[in-house]
């Protein structure tokens, strides 16, 4: 008999559970992957995340046709295709590897209940997490709201992550049913943008692979890496991780192969990183209306600034011509390369939401677009937490300073040099402030479109306002 695997947020071969169970339990399976932006909307994937999406599918069938198997591709209703592929191949029975996301919940939700109402068989796995949200909860089964907390539960109730082997090959059913080609999908968009992010990236399970072989030596010095962006400190994993080809049970495993907890300090703030994707991920299934919605409620009322006053200032923002250094070399790398370093975020997204006064949903939408590992937890955690209005976020007073979190973690402008080549004759001791009128019109890079000292000042006084 046949079954169906229904790949999502899971593009792998290896380590992935609903794979595994069909080969397990079925004679033939057959590959799917349905492209649905209808029901994710408005968090379908965004242009940066659509090239990942195209790319990694194409791999996908490449290393299932290498195993004498293939993916069928189909756009729209996934009833639908499941119903096309049972009156061909007779399939019975339909499994998937589950996704955290509201919209994509509901809608597996409706799935599973009328596929058995239908007489399918049906299992969803977890594919993607340590922990699974309706698991990581206090003693009296509510969620964290404090991230140390959850990392000690983690911790306290670790199990080694669960792990599959790579199938060699895949039993492929009597006859196949019909496929959408790849560029049927319509995945790339008619502008070039997205072609530059080949040169820093390979989608795919193998490209996983390798990032995290060239990490698993660095990973020892990540805690004293991790904050520098002039520097290759951190993993690069969080596209691979976001399209699900390798899971966070294979990066540990590959850190440390009993699947215990890993030893040292540099892994073990590794594991803590990861240990927020999970956080990212249980507020996001506990607080679904949190990619639009502060969580906390003050912040709803916030006196952000209003769209027809803000619109020039998020426009230099979104094309690093703000003037202040450290914030625009941020935003032109992620033009560039579809990434942005951690640190580099939080600066960038601190300006926005503080010294610009615009609501952190602007930011979001941007990185939602632009950012290859754009993912709707991490990200709407990532904008939440630096804006203050998230769970177990930076206090609100903590507005970063961009020209000193520059001069500290980026201490020769190297990474400034680097994104922004206007200012590479600078002395390195100035490097990071912003520039004065001639200085600015004679290296041809923009005065700064704001003072950081009264738009800081600024915010504090809008927050005062919510507070009392
Ligand atoms: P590493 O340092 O190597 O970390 C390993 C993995 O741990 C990452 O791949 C990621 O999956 C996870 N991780 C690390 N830091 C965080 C964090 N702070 N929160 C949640 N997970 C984390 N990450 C995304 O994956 N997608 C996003 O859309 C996203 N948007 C963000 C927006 C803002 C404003 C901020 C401040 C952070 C955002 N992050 C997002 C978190 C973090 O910046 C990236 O995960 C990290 O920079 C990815 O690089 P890396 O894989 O080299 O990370």
């Amino acid at each position: 008999d046949t079954a169906i695997v229904w790949f999502r947020r899971d593009l792998r071969l290896a380590d992935n559970p609903a794979l595994d169970h069909a080969r397990r339990h079925h004679e033939c399976v057959v590959p799917l992957f349905v492209f649905d932006p209808a029901t994710e909307s408005p968090w379908s994937p965004g242009a940066a995340g659509r090239w990942w999406l195209h790319r990694s599918l194409g791999e996908l069938d490449e290393r299932l046709r290498d195993r004498g198997s293939r993916l069928i591709l189909a756009g729209g209703d996934p009833l639908e295709a499941f119903e096309r592929i049972r009156q061909v191949t007779g399939a019975g029975a339909v499994y998937w590897n589950r996704v955290y996301e509201p919209a994509v919940v509901g809608r597996d939700r409706r799935i599973k209940q009328r596929l058995r109402d239908d007489g399918w068989e049906t299992k969803s796995f977890n594919g993607s997490l340590l922990v699974e949200p309706w698991n990581g909860v206090k003693a009296d089964g509510d969620p964290y709201l404090v991230f140390t907390p959850f990392w000690k539960h983690l911790q306290r109730h670790w199990q080694p992550p669960p792990h599959s082997p790579e199938p060699r090959e895949l039993a492929p059913p009597g006859r196949w049913p019909a496929s959408l080609d790849l560029d049927d999908l319509a995945l790339l968009p008619d502008h070039d943008w997205p072609e530059k992010l080949a040169a820093h990236w390979a989608p795919g399970e193998l490209g996983a692979r390798r990032r995290l072989d060239g990490f698993t030596d660095a990973a020892a010095a990540y805690h004293d890496q991790r904050n520098r962006p002039d520097r290759p400190g951190t993993s690069g994993l969080s596209p691979h991780l976001h399209f699900g080809e390798v899971s966070p049970g294979q990066i540990l495993r590959a850190l440390e192969p009993s699947g215990e907890l890993p030893a040292g300090k540099g892994r073990m703030v590794f594991a803590s990183e990861l240990a927020w994707r999970e956080f990212s991920h249980h507020l996001l299934w506990h607080f679904p209306d949190t990619p639009d919605e502060s969580l906390k409620q003050a912040f709803r009322a916030f006196p952000w600034r209003k769209p027809g006053d803000y619109a020039d200032d998020l426009s230099a923002w979104q094309r690093g011509r703000t003037g202040i250094p450290m914030v625009d070399a941020g935003m032109r790398q992620l033009w560039e390369t579809g990434w942005m370093h951690n640190r580099v975020r939080m600066i960038v997204a601190s300006f926005l939401t503080k010294n610009l006064l615009v609501p952190w949903q602007e930011g979001a939408g941007w990185f939602w677009d632009t950012l290859v590992d754009a993912d709707l937890a991490n990200n709407t955690q990532g904008w939440q937490w630096t804006a203050g209005c998230g769970a177990d976020a930076a206090p609100y007073f903590r507005v970063f300073n961009p020209v000193l979190q520059g001069e500290k973690f980026d201490p020769e402008g190297e990474y400034l040099r680097r994104w922004c080549p206007e200012l590479a004759g600078r002395e390195p001791g100035r490097i990071h402030q912003p520039l004065s009128a001639g200085e600015a019109e004679s290296l041809g890079y923009p005065q700064p479109i704001v003072d950081l000292k009264a738009t800081r000042r600024r915010a504090l006084d809008a927050w005062d306002r919510i507070r009392k």
